[in-house]
């Protein structure tokens, strides 16, 4: 997982020859002139655009992508090319092209609108494997986008080593959008009793359940895997959200046997206002009209934010 932040600050200090403890406390400095009303992130920019770093001329690790960027230039692998797809808005019909880029530090879904760079696609002169460079894109709802005024054409440069794990961007629960992957900090304020349902292994879908047993809709007959969804409810002190979490995020979260009730109920005990980063993609619930996390992986608060914490405790 991505930690922008940090890596945005080694970039100012890069760049300007600063220590990065100076420029860590410009930013808060900034951020405290604006009574906080700004994050992090968006106080380091005004404090590299003071510094006279202009990220538009240099090119970025796709690690530093922070949302709302414009005339980003990075050079990435495609890791993934998804088919070609036509759409019509406004009785204009068009093709879009999605793919995701890697590099070294982290990967980003990609989506490529100008008839020009579908073009390369379609002819093969860049498929997947092969190394791009991206010129003048934006970031939009945490993806990148290429425009007629951007560019994309083959590099002849190497990147061996790509990140391929999923890239999640902060976001505070009232800035969630439907279809992004972000991460967020929250505490557990309500945990549902879990539920249970049955998948295929082959395909992981619902199994469905007839007087024989348990039978797939594309693999006949099958022993079915069970899985369990747990409900929660997630605040970040300003919004909640539902967020929900299949098996393996429950075992991460330290439930090991979701089924033992007596377990169970102890864990939510444990559990119930903690505080952690939960990251996933935001779903539309079509039953409750709101957006919910889908909650693909938690991580522990790290060091320098329990620090944080406890001197505002103290302050407080
Ligand atoms: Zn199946």
């Amino acid at each position: 997982m991505i930690q922008n932040y940090s890596q945005l600050i080694e970039r100012i200090s890069k760049s300007s020859g600063m220590a990065a403890e100076e420029i860590d406390r410009r930013v808060e400095a900034k951020r405290a002139k604006l009574s906080g009303l700004i994050s992090k992130e968006g106080a380091a920019q005004i404090v590299a655009s003071e510094l006279g770093i202009n990220f538009e001329k240099e090119k970025m690790k796709i690690s530093e992508l922070l949302p709302g960027m414009k005339r980003v230039n990075i050079i990435g692998k495609v890791i993934k090319l998804f088919p070609v797809r036509n759409f019509s808005k406004n009785g204009r019909e068009g093709k879009v092209v999605s793919m995701i880029i890697a590099d070294e530090t982290a990967n980003i879904r990609t989506a490529l609108w100008d008839t020009n760079h579908i073009q390369l696609i379609e002819s093969k002169k860049i498929k997947e494997g092969d190394v791009v460079e991206i010129s003048n894109a934006s970031i939009r709802n945490t993806e990148l986008h290429l425009t007629n005024f951007s560019g994309i054409k083959p590099s002849l440069e190497r990147i061996e080593d790509v990140k391929t794990e999923k890239m999640y961007f902060d976001r505070k629960i009232s800035d969630f959008v439907s279809g992004e992957n972000i991460r967020t900090r929250a505490v557990i304020v309500q945990m549902f009793e879990p539920r249970f349902f049955e998948i295929c292994p082959e395909c992981n879908k619902k199994a469905i359940k007839d007087a024989e047993g348990s039978r797939c809709e594309a693999h006949g007959k099958i022993m079915p895997i069970k899985r369990a969804l747990l409900t929660l409810v997630l605040d970040d002190g300003n919004s909640n959200t539902r967020a929900v979490m299949f098996s393996e995020g429950i075992e991460k979260i330290g439930i090991k046997e979701i089924e033992n009730t007596e377990e169970f109920l102890k864990k939510k005990e444990e559990l119930m206002g903690d505080e952690l980063y939960f990251a996933g993609n935001v779903r539309q619930n079509k039953v409750f009209n709101t957006n919910e996390l889908i909650i693909e992986d938690l991580q522990q608060l790290d060091v320098e934010h329990l620090i944080e914490q406890l001197e505002t405790k103290t302050k407080g």
